[in-house]
């Protein structure tokens, strides 16, 4: 498999913005989460050890699965979802609707400060600081990361995030959201992501150029030809 360099500026001359995803793609997101998780898991221990003692973490986990699977509605938004399955949970043990809801969202808030304690890879970081010079970045992301509290905020000109949009990738909707934002055509923006059909595929169908950032190394295995593909940052050239 290729590690060469790919020179954007030569590559794709008329690029002007690029369109980064988050996690997976600047930092790993799998340990952000087992955190975040055993984080919300004490706080329900805390708080209704009775409810906890009939739960783990992965339980949890299945119990968030059926409750997405009743609410299709709130599939593009993870943060929307997370409250709606501390909810209820909370209800189904009996504890009445107005206290569920503030539970859920304190439960919530707990869970949120530790998901926004990421490490990043350590080629992005220098990556975006370089890109930075050149074209004008954006996240675009289906996850719910707050730059603010992760200290990015100013490296990017806007965060995309579906929760928001009301679409998720590779949903078009906000794909035409990212244009709009930044009032450029989709030839014009370069997207970045590590996930073959939400990222790639995606970003493609709607016109834009794109980037596959796999940094386990794997085969493409999706019908579609080959994109230009990467295992590393360090990779990028302007
Ligand atoms: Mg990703």
């Amino acid at each position: 498999m290729s590690t060469k360099c790919v020179h954007l500026s030569q590559l794709w001359p008329q690029v002007k913005a690029i369109s980064f995803d988050l996690d997976d793609t600047l930092w790993p997101i799998g340990p952000v989460i087992g955190r975040a998780e055993q984080a919300l898991f004490d706080w329900l221990r805390q708080n209704f050890p009775r409810i906890a003692a009939g739960h783990s973490i992965p339980s949890l986990r299945k119990h968030r699965e059926q409750t997405a699977a009743r609410h299709p509605d709130l599939a593009h938004d993870v943060s929307a979802l997370r409250r709606r399955a501390l909810e209820c949970l909370l209800q189904e043990h009996d504890i009445d609707q107005t206290t569920a809801l503030e539970m859920a969202r304190l439960g919530w808030q707990v869970f949120y400060a530790r998901r926004n304690e990421i490490s990043w890879y350590d080629d992005a970081l220098p990556l975006l600081q370089r890109l930075q010079t050149s074209y004008r970045l954006v996240a675009t992301t289906n996850g719910n990361a707050d730059l603010v509290a992760i200290g990015a905020d100013h490296l990017f000109e806007h965060a995309v995030r579906a929760g928001e949009v009301g679409f998720a990738k590779p949903d078009a909707g906000i794909w035409q959201h990212v244009s709009s934002l930044l009032q450029l055509q989709p030839h014009e923006i370069l997207h970045i992501g590590d996930h073959p059909e939400h990222d790639v595929l995606g970003a493609m169908a709607c016109g834009h150029p794109a980037i596959w950032l796999c940094r386990a190394r794997q085969p493409w295995l999706l019908p579609a030809p080959a994109p230009v593909t990467i295992q590393s940052l360090h990779q990028l050239q302007l």
